[in-house]
């Protein structure tokens, strides 16, 4: 298959790098839009389809007509919505794939980007007593807008939807698009209903029934003669048989109109029970879905990080520091030991927050300790009734000396495995190097491993290095959960003005002596007298089921040091980082 699809224009180095270069589009290849708005196979699509549209149609379609940020979804909720917006994007070439031969690109554009067209005067002569057949002037060569998808199938799949070129913008909206051209499905629809027997006019009829639905779907322009076209060849061959849907009738001046009474209504509606699972728009909640309450939700507002998309001026994303512990500041009974402390109210907050960052940090020692998912597991994320990966953070292991033995077993891997989080990255210290196989695997899911080049006395890493290097990778915000390295290194006085908010859920427990403690080193004056390591302000104290939640700022967070070029090595995991 990758064979077969790797036979595009484009060099296989170049796809996603070079998009402005794209090939002219000369040879649109309609297949995934248009064909088999006419023939006389069974159509998939049905009525059903229309009376159950896939969840949120209205917003999706305009999000990819849009295509204002980067759009992830999984494999089957492509497959459900792309063919309710190809009446907008024309594929320009088959795919081609990357080099690993899991990922295929194919590019797209605007339908109104084709030269217009107009039709030539007719001056052959014409068969005898045929009527000359007006064609019509197609509009075209007014819009530039292209996207590209790229499809992925390895340790996980899914696609990814970008556009092509940063400022370009559609010269028109969707409904433009709507009223020159209907999507495929529409189409499919019409044939299938038509195919049952029915004629065009009862069809129109039965599809205009529940019109917001209609126009979710992108069918405010659908109009008697699309469902005519669509079954032209059906019909040729089946004229005779045509009839009007049980509980409708034909009423002259206003063509067919549903009878008083229910006998239309049930047989529709008994048609619709028949509901494919996958159409459902509202599916059972997965296991281990979490819920957090809205009412909950308000107080952690001011300690969420900023809706802009922008990385501060520093270069560093918005560290939240949100760790849980015991009353005698514990985080675990003994090093390595994994120890729940805090409520399931805190456990789904924590989650809320996941869902608010673009990544979770974890140290070495807690993915070997714990071997966490690593998820977000909020009801209404990407995986737990939400689309594509939304909501779901990266998750990033600060690993500086390679130990992380991460197998396809790994909690975070069958997380990604089963569309509900993301593949890891993993960052390491100068000189060390992921073995390759392991690297291979972290590839295949979706992770990668970013080598560092900055080099501390104290500590093999320095957190403006690894922070730097995350904002380098698009990351704006970043939640860190633990353990008490990680944590007690980022309090340390010359770390501390990293963290921009705190969110800490002290449990009522003692966890007692020999624990894993939290207690930064102390600051100390001029005179050598000692100071508080951290006081934290515009603090709030919020109770959550048995424990209490410390939320606080940093006064001073991002002043970071005089920042300077990171070095950042094999960002792109491409294994070229050895030891010396
Ligand atoms: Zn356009």
């Amino acid at each position: 298959m990758a064979e077969a699809m790797s036979s595009g224009h484009r060099d296989e180095a170049d796809i996603g790098q070079n998009d402005t270069n794209l090939p002219t589009p000369g040879m649109p290849d309609e297949t995934s839009g248009t064909a088999g708005h006419d023939s006389t196979q069974m159509p998939t699509r049905t009525m059903r389809d229309l009376l159950n549209p896939p969840r949120d149609l209205a917003l999706l379609r305009q999000r990819l007509f849009e295509v204002k940020d980067k759009i992830e979804l999984q494999i089957d909720e492509f497959e459900r919505y792309w063919p309710y917006v190809d009446n907008v994007w024309v594929r320009q070439h088959k795919a081609g794939t990357d080099k690993t031969g899991r990922a295929f690109t194919d590019y797209y554009a605007c339908r109104l980007q084709r030269p217009t067209y107009t039709p030539k005067p007719v001056d052959s002569p014409r068969r005898e007593g045929q009527p000359t057949r007006k064609k019509q002037i197609r509009e075209g060569g007014t819009c530039q807008m292209r996207l590209k998808t790229i499809r992925y199938e390895g340790g996980y799949s899914g696609y990814t939807i970008v556009r092509v070129g940063d400022e370009t913008q559609h010269s028109h909206d969707l409904d433009h698009i709507d009223k020159i051209k209907r999507t495929s499905v529409l189409m499919e629809i019409a044939r299938s209903e038509v195919m049952k027997g029915y004629m065009p006019a009862s069809v129109f009829t039965v599809m205009n029934e529940d019109m917001p639905k209609l126009l979710a779907a992108g069918g405010s322009h659908l109009n008697r003669n699309d469902v005519r076209n669509a079954s032209q060849t059906w019909r040729q061959q089946h004229r005779d048989e045509l009839r009007v849907h049980e509980g409708y009738k034909y009423d002259h001046g206003n063509g067919i109109v549903k009878h008083d009474g229910l006998v239309g209504e049930s047989q529709i509606m008994g048609e619709v029970q028949m509901i494919d699972p996958s159409l459902d728009n509202s599916p059972p909640l997965q296991p281990g879905t979490l819920i957090f309450p809205l009412p909950s939700r308000t107080f952690l507002g001011p300690y969420l990080p900023p809706q802009s998309p922008l990385v501060n001026e520093s270069g560093i994303p918005h560290v939240t520091l949100t760790y849980a512990t015991s009353m005698d500041s514990s985080l675990a009974l003994a090093p390595g030991l994994q120890t729940v402390i805090s409520g399931p109210e805190s456990k789904a907050m924590t989650h809320y927050l996941r869902s608010k960052h673009d990544a979770i940090l974890i140290g070495v020692g807690t993915a070997i300790a714990d071997d966490p998912a690593l998820n977000c597991r909020l009801e209404g994320v990407g995986g737990f009734g939400g689309l594509g990966w939304d909501g779901q953070p990266r998750p990033v292991i600060v690993d500086p000396g390679a130990r992380w033995l991460i197998s396809p077993h790994s909690k975070v891997l069958q997380a990604v495995e089963n569309g509900k989080g993301r593949g890891p990255w993993v960052i390491m210290a100068p000189g060390f190097a992921m073995d390759p196989m392991r690297l291979d695997l972290l590839k295949y899911y979706g992770g990668k491993y970013l080598g560092l080049t900055e080099f501390d006395k104290k500590w093999r890493l320095r957190w403006e290095a690894i922070l730097k290097a995350l904002a380098a990778e698009g990351i704006r915000s970043v939640m860190i959960e633990g353990g008490g390295m990680i944590i007690n290194d980022l309090l340390q006085p010359e770390n501390a003005s990293f963290i921009s908010s705190v969110v800490v859920t002290v449990a009522p427990t003692y966890l007692g002596k020999g624990g894993v403690g939290v207690s930064p080193a102390a600051r100390r004056d001029p005179t050598g007298r000692p100071q508080p390591a951290v006081r934290f302000q515009d603090v709030k104290w919020q109770p959550l089921g048995e424990d209490i939640v410390l939320c606080g700022k940093l006064p001073g967070a991002r002043a970071s040091t005089v920042p300077g070029p990171v070095t950042v090595e094999a960002l792109n995991g491409s294994g070229s980082f050895a030891p010396p």
